[in-house]
């Protein structure tokens, strides 16, 4: 028997596939928002075994209001993924700051037509936390009480790419609880805010050049593309998708979870760290990865805080060399795959 109906929008993501299937896992049937019938019949294929507890909706765009009024019906969970995750970007607002902000406001007006609706939780992002212009920042604890101050003003105009992504979730997660402080709603919400996410990615995908933002740092350091030297670590903290998703399942069925906003680092790393995994573990890679001397002598100094998850939760962390050895095995076979 179902253990209820989740709405996971962005199934088709790297961690809307990975969050739709922890909860599939945990016993529950799962609604995915899709952009299109193809890309929601593409990615039951790849699971053909939850075939039969898997539902779809269309939303082809999440910033456009009343995208979400059809999809939140009979719903008893909804696990809000989609939102962008790019650098890529010619307009602030339109590829970054609305769709994020728009399209949690969006989901959050459609909740009234789900009575059915007990718990939401919002992936929001450690970029939620931190501040752009000062981060790391020395001697500083991330806490899941800590908030990165950047505005929509100055988000909508800024040159920086990664401060326009950092804005647009912590503009969204405000959005969230705000709303639930201003209309207290039947329903009770929660937030997790996980930094880099890695960790094997099971989502459909034409192309490697395809892959989601985060899966390309690693893909980078294992194709080649740095053999010559590897990039500054820019964001030295990670989290496994699969603590991710689980924390999702977690967060909507765990009482102390109501209201909580959980930060959900797994470790702290470096790109040379991720490189000598990924040599020890695929040493018939070690042509494409840059030489790395001694990871080990590479220091830390983010510090932070996420043992709320743990305890409220019951996250415990997958190290690092697992989540780099799984992800690198995947994307190995994503590599055959596509020559075929
Ligand atoms: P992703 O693979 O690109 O997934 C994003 C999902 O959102 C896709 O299903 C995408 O659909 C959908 N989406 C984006 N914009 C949309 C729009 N305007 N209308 C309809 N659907 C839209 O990225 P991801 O890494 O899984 O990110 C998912 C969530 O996790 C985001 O909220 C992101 O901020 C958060 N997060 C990610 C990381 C990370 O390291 N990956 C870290 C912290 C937080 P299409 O693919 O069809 O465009």
């Amino acid at each position: 028997m179902s253990k209820g109906l989740v709405l996971v929008t962005g199934v088709t993501g790297f961690v809307g596939t990975a969050v739709a299937l922890a909860y599939f896992e945990a016993g529950y049937t799962v609604r995915g928002t899709c952009r299109s019938q193809s890309k929601a019949e593409e990615w039951i294929s790849l699971f053909p075994q939850y075939k039969s507890k898997f539902e779809y909706a269309i939303v082809e765009d999440i910033a456009v209001p009343g995208c979400f009024d059809e999809a939140v019906k009979g719903v008893e969970i909804i696990a809000h993924t989609a939102s962008p995750f790019t650098y890529d970007i010619k307009d602030n607002e339109k590829d970054l700051l609305l769709p994020a902000i728009a399209g949690t406001h969006n989901l959050l007006s459609a909740t009234s037509l789900s009575p059915t609706l007990k718990r939401i939780v919002l992936t929001s992002s450690f970029a939620s936390v931190f501040d752009f212009a000062t981060f790391p920042a020395m001697g500083k604890t991330y806490t899941d009480d800590v908030w990165n101050p950047a505005t929509y003003e100055e988000a909508k105009t800024h040159a920086h790419p990664g401060y326009v992504y950092c804005a647009s979730k912590v503009l969204a997660e405000r959005t969230f609880w705000e709303w639930i402080e201003r209309e207290r709603p039947g329903w009770e919400g929660s937030v997790v805010c996980p930094p880099n996410i890695y960790g094997p990615p099971r989502q459909p995908l034409s192309s490697l050049s395809s892959l989601n933002t985060s899966t390309k740092d690693v893909w980078n350091i294992m194709s080649g593309a740095y053999k010559e030297g590897l990039p500054p670590t820019a964001m030295p903290a990670f989290v496994d998708v699969r603590d991710v998703a689980l924390a999702h399942v977690r967060a909507t069925e765990r009482e102390e979870a109501k209201g909580q906003r959980y930060l959900l680092i797994g470790g702290v790393y470096t790109n040379e760290e991720i490189a000598s995994i990924i040599a020890q573990s695929h040493p018939e890679l070690n042509d494409r990865l840059p030489k790395v001397d001694d990871a080990s002598k590479v220091n830390h100094d983010l510090l932070y805080d996420s043992s709320k998850a743990q305890e409220q939760l019951g996250i415990q962390f997958i190290p690092l060399e697992k989540c780099i050895r799984d992800t690198a095995d995947r994307l190995v076979q994503i590599e055959k795959d596509l020559k075929h």
